[in-house]
């Protein structure tokens, strides 16, 4: 048998920061929430793709509206694990969201750098409403100020992954969120 190149192992995970069961109490909260201010609207999430997947599947599941459901890929972050600033779009939605009630689902909110980009790039299409729905927030990394309308759980300033969120490519299916052991930062 020839010899295959075995992927790097992944760092190692400091034990769990939230679990799946207080995440999911905690989505069904927010969906609740949700529900009463879009009853009888026309809702359209908009996620942010990778990482906000998990979170939004899981918050439509809960929301019991009708509901529509689209995608854009950003990249803010380099391979590493700190911010570069730099925003970019790599897909961009595949409807107008002219006259319609946006709400972004973001997975984590850290410097704010992404998502301010990305509220000006939507807002400028002149969406009905455009509101920010995050599962966790990173309050003392904020560099720029957004407003969030919902948010599930503020963390510390550390590096976390699970829920999927990944730690180059990895730990995304992790059903729990879990910080690195000694929050490692990966080489540039
Ligand atoms: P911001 O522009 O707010 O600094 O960064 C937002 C993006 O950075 C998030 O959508 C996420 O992709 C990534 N990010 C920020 N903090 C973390 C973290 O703790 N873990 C992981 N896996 N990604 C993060």
């Amino acid at each position: 048998m020839t010899a295959t190149a075995m992927p790097e192992e992944p760092p190692a995970l400091a034990g769990e920061l939230i679990s799946a069961a207080a995440i999911r109490q905690r989505v069904a909260e927010l969906a609740q929430q949700v529900r009463a201010d879009y009853e009888g609207g026309d809702l359209l999430l908009v996620g942010v793709l990778k990482a906000a997947v998990t979170f939004m599947v899981d918050l439509a599941r809960e929301l019991a509206l009708p509901l529509e459901m689209d995608f854009m890929a950003v990249s803010s972050y380099g391979p590493g694990t700190e911010s570069s600033g730099i925003v970019r779009i790599i897909k961009d939605l595949d409807v107008s969201i002219e006259g319609r009630h946006v709400l972004v689902v973001e997975d984590i909110v850290d410097t704010g750098a992404t998502l301010r980009y990305l509220l000006r790039t939507l807002q400028a299409r002149r969406p009905a409403s455009l509101r920010v729905c995050t599962l966790l927030n990173k309050r003392k990394a904020r560099k720029v100020e957004v407003a969030l309308a919902y948010v599930g759980f503020e963390i510390p300033d550390c590096f976390v992954v699970g829920y999927g969120l990944d730690y180059e490519e990895q730990y995304r299916n992790m059903p729990h969120l879990a910080l690195l052991a000694d929050d490692t930062q990966p080489a540039e």
